[in-house]
């Protein structure tokens, strides 16, 4: 799940206004940018299968990010963060808290089982991964979906339609690019790690000016 979780942001983009763009976006992957500094550090685990469906990655270990209670965990401290931190209004922290909670659902439909409810506890997932076409337009449709709601909002605000256009573009072709990139044997997950990481930070930093445009439009006559 790499568009899907995005459009989570964009949903609540849509919904929340006062909430940044930049805030929402990477609230969606706030759980995997924890993961993907967790696995550089050695802490988390996992490997690389390059036989599998929909997804090569093996999470045999991954308790501080993608258990249910982290999950809450990480979505409470977002609020926090959000409120006292950013200085947000609570109908925006709120927003944040869902979106990073939202990344467990969306994992949790298409992850193969290694989703802890409780520590030591049963893994869950749905497994979406392995029906890979499915999986993919699941995403596709989701991105779509939101993307016209964060769309028309914009457009209620009188803010400019193709910079929403250009990043959901964005979005799209990293994914595609993700499907269409085999995965080799030699790729490992101390590689993965570093790689998710940079991605996910370059997109919250193009959020940030999905906000600027904003900005400097609304100030146009
Ligand atoms: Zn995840």
């Amino acid at each position: 799940m790499f568009a899907g979780h995005y459009a989570a942001a964009l949903a609540a983009k849509a919904i929340e206004p006062r909430a940044p763009t930049w805030t929402l976006v990477a609230g969606a992957q706030l759980v995997d940018i924890g993961w993907a500094a967790l696995v550089i550090a050695g802490i988390e685990r996992g490997s690389v299968d390059p036989t599998l469906p929909g997804s090569a990655l093996v999470l045999e270990h991954m308790p501080y990010t993608h258990s249910l209670p982290a999950a809450i965990v990480w979505s409470i401290g977002a609020a926090i963060v959000a409120r006292y931190a950013l200085r947000l209004v609570w109908p925006a922290a709120i927003a944040i808290a869902a979106v990073v909670f939202s990344h467990w659902l969306l994992d949790l439909l298409v992850h193969r089982p290694d989703l802890e409810l409780y520590p030591q506890g049963p893994k869950v997932g749905f497994a979406l991964w392995d029906l890979a076409v499915v999986e993919q337009a699941v995403e596709i449709g989701l991105i779509a979906i939101a993307a016209t709601f964060w769309s028309a909002q914009r457009t209620r605000s009188n803010q400019q339609a193709w910079p929403a256009a250009a990043f959901v573009g964005l979005l799209v072709a990293v994914q595609i690019i993700a499907m269409l990139m085999p995965a080799e044997a030699a790729d490992t997950i101390a590689e993965t790690g570093p790689m998710a990481l940079a991605v996910y930070i370059v997109i919250a930093i193009v959020a940030v000016f999905l906000d600027r445009q904003n900005r400097a439009q609304a100030q146009t006559p």
